[in-house]
């Protein structure tokens, strides 16, 4: 498994349902990772093997696993058939799977468990809606997902978070620096086995933001998501 410990800084590229081989060869072609930072792109899972992992500190993600190790289930792919084609990460509980694909707390969970047997790096995602933020509900909501989606096996070795505000995701809205900060500082706060976790944001970072966040004491690098379909605009968040 991937040391985390090595890298100051981790960004995670989650293109979603975008690309094709001409987009992925210039973007590789011009793509420039840094030495202190682990980068990790997640295509769509097609291109899984399409991204050439031969730059250093550079590793692929899949975006989704099948709750399933095998069996009758059209359309899945297990983490065993991840982990036999070299995908080191995989995004667990995007919110537009918990929103779209009706994905919960105990299905996330299980998906960890599948990617931990095979030695990937689960990357849970967690995040409260505008809804829950206004209502002042942010901490109880990110608690009931850590809680109930991470299971007693992942540890800040085998895992990430990412904290991503539902209402952040693609708006070009954002957390102050002070609430980012305070919202990681209360994830590894939760009990002591999260206090040494990669904790990552995630929701509108770009260029022009991404500096301030990643500077903040308790945020260790970002999960972007329309910012790293432009591969300059990606190099520079991750310089
Ligand atoms: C995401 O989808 O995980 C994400 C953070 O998207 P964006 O950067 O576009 O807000």
């Amino acid at each position: 498994m991937i040391n985390l410990s090595q890298y100051s800084a981790i960004f995670i590229a989650n293109w979603k349902l975008n690309g094709n081989f001409t987009f992925l060869k210039e973007y590789y072609d011009k793509l420039k990772v840094s030495s202190n930072n682990c980068t990790v792109i997640c295509p769509p899972s097609i291109y899984l093997n399409s991204i050439k992992t031969n730059k250093e500190n550079l590793y692929t993600g899949a975006q989704d696993v099948s709750f399933y190790n095998e069996g009758a289930y059209t359309g899945e792919l297990s983490a065993s058939m991840l982990k036999e084609n070299g995908i080191d990460f995989c995004l667990v509980g995007h919110s537009e799977r918990r929103q779209y694909f009706r994905e919960t707390n105990e299905s996330i969970k299980i998906k960890c468990e599948n990617l931990l047997r095979e030695n990937m790096i689960p990357v849970v995602c967690i995040g409260e809606t505008l809804e829950q933020k206004e209502n002042k509900l942010t901490e109880e909501i990110l608690f009931t997902q850590i809680k109930k989606s991470i299971p007693n096996i992942a540890n800040n070795k085998n895992s990430i978070i990412a904290y991503e505000p539902v209402w952040a995701i693609g708006t070009g809205l954002t957390p102050t620096l002070d609430e980012i900060n305070s919202v990681h500082e209360l994830i590894k706060n939760f009990n002591s086995k999260f206090k040494n976790f990669k904790v990552l944001y995630g929701g509108s970072v770009k260029s022009t933001n991404s500096k301030d966040i990643n500077s903040l004491k308790h945020v260790d690098g970002c999960l972007i998501g329309g910012a790293s379909l432009k591969v300059d605009e990606f190099n520079t968040i991750i310089s």
